[in-house]
Formats: structure tokens, C-alpha cells, sequence
């Protein structure tokens, strides 16, 4: 099915009809354990649900069958899928460069989870090359992590550069592609090792499920990854897995809606006197479009931008919307507004990762866009 397009692959890869029934959807299999046919007689592998789920399994293989993978690993939330991918990767005394605008949570899992264990890191912008290279410690950094788009000011990091910084130190990169999703950009396939998502946002893409991926091209990293999920258990479950296949298959879809969206969305920011800045990567004047035009599909269904009234006014467009839920996360069908400083990124105020006060940023839903329109129109009246 690797040769099918993403859209075949979103629907057809990691699952065959079940040749006992016929049931063209994976059934939640919500069993602990497997009756063995004679002691270690298994049939298909399975044995007890930690290590492997049929559910989960079809989860995994279409995962990696849409980031151009080999192996595809699910878990319990995103971080989850974090923390169990610096537990195969680094040994305390290791070092790590992360974005200096990463996502609060990788933030706070590297400040105060990782690093109390013996892992150093390092923050840098992943818009500059040159401060990544400077940032790496040949010998001693493991992992140099990116997200791109970042979350929430949307700078781009142009892969294929960062995977040769990384790999020149003996680095691996892994690159969150939650913000983008596997529709809009394949990582692996522009030099990355591992490819990590919170499918809690469009992957799953409809609000009801926390989970996390990874992804790898590599069956030896592969086996490290599959040793450390088993051994540190925070996998997804079965029915967590069914709900996150069921969003994948019309990934491609909501993501073409997401994106012509925002994209008017942004048009209508743009040009309005209460908004001082609009940060799109799909704008000309954005530092990183030449890359995103390069490395994405499309820009993607999130967009920042400061109020040109400062922090009260940006909590009180905030606080006016109605299609778009005041919220955290995103990538769902719904609309969601969120005021990053007090909100998703509160955790990083009074340090080099803070962000504008007046900033809020829009998780473009795939509702009416004219009531989204009016919406954003009446909040910032
Ligand atoms: C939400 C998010 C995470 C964390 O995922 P959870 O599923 O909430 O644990 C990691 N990275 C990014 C970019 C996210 O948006």
C-alpha cells in the first residue's frame, strides 16, 4: 500500500478486512491477553496488550504507512511518546538542543522531567540554522528536536538543513509534525530520524481522543523505541487507537478545509486595524515561506496574531468569540481560540521561551467559513 496515494493509504494501509468476518473496520480488540495455541503458540503475535493490540497495530501501521515509515509506535498522549523516545535515545549526561518556542509541555518535560534525570538541553531558534549548529555538542548531543511549524508563533525550520547539522554531530533529528500533520509534511522522507505527534490534534482530529505517535524509517531505532514502549507501557489503548484511525481516514480532507480556511482567515487579519501583526506562514512576508513553500504541502490551519490593543484587548477577543471555543489544543474540526501567554504557554512566563501578552492564536475549524468570518469579525469590533 506504500505506493498508493495518501489518501488511499489514510483509509486502506494497516488493515485488511478480517478474513473471519469480513469487517472492513479494525474491531476494538479490548483483551488484556491472548489464548496461546500450546505454551508460546501465538497466533499473530500477540500475547498480552502492553506489548501488542491488533487495534493498536492497525493504528501504528497506517501511521507510518502516511509519514513514509517503516515502523509506527502509538502511546497514551504525545508527551507520552516524548518521554519514551528520550528514555530509547539518551543516557543521563546526554544532550539535547530543543526549539526556544517549543510546545509548553516538550518545555516543561526537558526543564523538569528529563533534566532532573541527567539530560542537558539546549533552546534554540529552529529559524536559524547557525544557532542550531552552534547550539549542538559534538559528542555529547543526542537529539536535536524541532518542531515545524512551532507552536504558538508558527517559525519554520527547513528540515533537510537540520538533519544535516544533526547527523554531521552523530545527532538524530526528530521533528514534531503535529502542527503540520503527515498530510502537509513527511519529514522522514527530508532527512529526519523520528517523527513524533500529539495525535490528539489533527491526526485524530475531532477532539475526542489524547494520544501520541512516533515514527522511524530505521528497523534499529525501530527496535530501540518498540523495547521502551514495552518496557515503560504508556501505550494507547485500544479504543483510544480506534478513534484516532477513524479521524486519519478523512485526515486529507479536513486538512485541505482546515488550510482554504485559514487561509481566507488570514486574508481578513491581514487587513483589519485591530490586528498588528498576523503570523501565517503561507504570507510572503513570513521569514520562514520559502522553506514551508518548499518542505509543506500547504500552510496549515493555525494561525497567530497580535492585537494591535495590546494584552487586555487580545483576553477580551478571546473571551467574544462563539464558533470558536475558547480552548486549549487543537487541530479539531471545531474552531478554538486560545490566549497562549496565560494559557497553553503560562508555564514558560519570565523566560527566554515567553511569549507577546497581545498574541492569541486560532485553531482554524472546518466549520461555515462565513460564520467564521463574522465571528472573528464581531469579536474584534
Ligand atoms: C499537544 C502537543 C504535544 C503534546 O501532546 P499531548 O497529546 O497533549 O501529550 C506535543 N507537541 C505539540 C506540538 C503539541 O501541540
Amino acid at each position: 500500500m506504500s505506493k498508493a496515494g495518501f489518501e488511499t493509504r489514510a483509509i486502506h494501509a494497516g488493515w485488511e478486512p478480517d478474513p473471519s468476518t469480513g469487517a472492513v473496520i479494525p474491531p476494538i480488540y479490548a483483551t488484556s491477553t491472548y489464548k496461546q495455541d500450546g505454551v508460546g503458540g501465538l497466533r499473530g503475535g500477540y500475547e498480552y496488550s502492553r506489548s501488542a493490540n491488533p487495534t493498536r497495530a492497525a493504528l501504528e501501521s497506517t501511521l507510518a504507512a502516511l509519514e513514509n515509515g517503516e515502523r509506527g509506535f502509538a502511546f497514551a498522549s504525545g508527551l507520552a511518546a516524548e518521554d519514551t523516545l528520550v528514555r530509547a535515545l539518551c543516557r543521563p549526561g546526554d544532550h539535547a538542543v530543543i526549539p526556544d518556542d517549543a510546545y509548553g509541555g516538550t518545555f516543561r518535560l526537558f526543564d523538569k522531567v528529563e533534566r532532573v534525570w541527567g539530560l542537558e538541553y539546549s533552546s534554540a531558534p529552529v529559524s536559524d540554522v547557525d544557532a542550531v549548529r552552534a547550539a549542538v555538542r559534538p559528542g555529547q548531543t543526542k537529539l536535536v528536536w524541532v518542531e515545524t511549524p512551532t507552536n504558538p508563533l508558527l517559525t519554520i525550520g527547513d528540515i533537510e538543513a537540520l538533519a544535516g547539522i544533526a547527523h554531521e554531530a552523530g545527532a538524530l533529528l526528530i521533528v514534531d509534525n503535529t502542527f503540520a500533520s503527515p498530510y502537509l509534511q513527511q519529514p522522514l522522507t527530508l532527512g529526519a530520524d523520528v517523527v513524533v505527534h500529539s495525535t490528539t490534534k489533527y491526526a485524530g482530529g475531532h477532539s475526542d481522543v489524547v494520544g501520541g505517535a512516533l515514527v522511524v524509517r530505521d528497523l534499529d531505532l525501530a527496535e530501540r523505541i518498540g523495547f521502551h514502549q514495552n518496557s515503560m507501557g504508556a501505550v494507547a489503548g485500544p479504543f483510544d487507537a480506534w478513534l484516532t484511525l477513524r479521524g486519519l481516514k478523512t485526515l486529507a480532507l479536513r486538512m485541505e478545509r482546515h488550510c482554504d480556511n485559514a487561509e481566507r482567515i488570514v486574508d481578513l487579519l491581514v487587513s483589519h486595524p485591530a490586528v498588528s501583526e498576523v503570523i501565517y506562514p503561507g504570507l510572503p512576508e513570513h521569514p520562514g515561506h520559502d522553506v514551508a513553500a518548499r518542505q509543506m504541502r500547504r500552510f496549515g490551519g493555525m494561525i497567530s496574531f497580535r492585537h494591535a490593543d495590546g494584552a487586555e484587548a487580545a483576553l477580551r477577543f478571546c473571551e467574544r468569540t462563539r464558533v470558536f471555543t475558547l480552548g486549549e489544543s487543537l487541530g479539531g474540526v471545531e474552531s478554538l481560540v486560545e490566549h497562549p501567554g496565560q494559557m497553553t504557554h503560562a508555564s514558560v512566563a519570565g523566560t527566554d521561551l515567553e511569549v507577546p501578552d497581545d498574541l492569541v492564536r486560532l485553531s482554524v475549524g472546518i466549520e461555515s467559513l462565513p460564520d467564521q468570518v463574522a465571528d472573528i469579525e464581531q469579536a474584534l469590533a
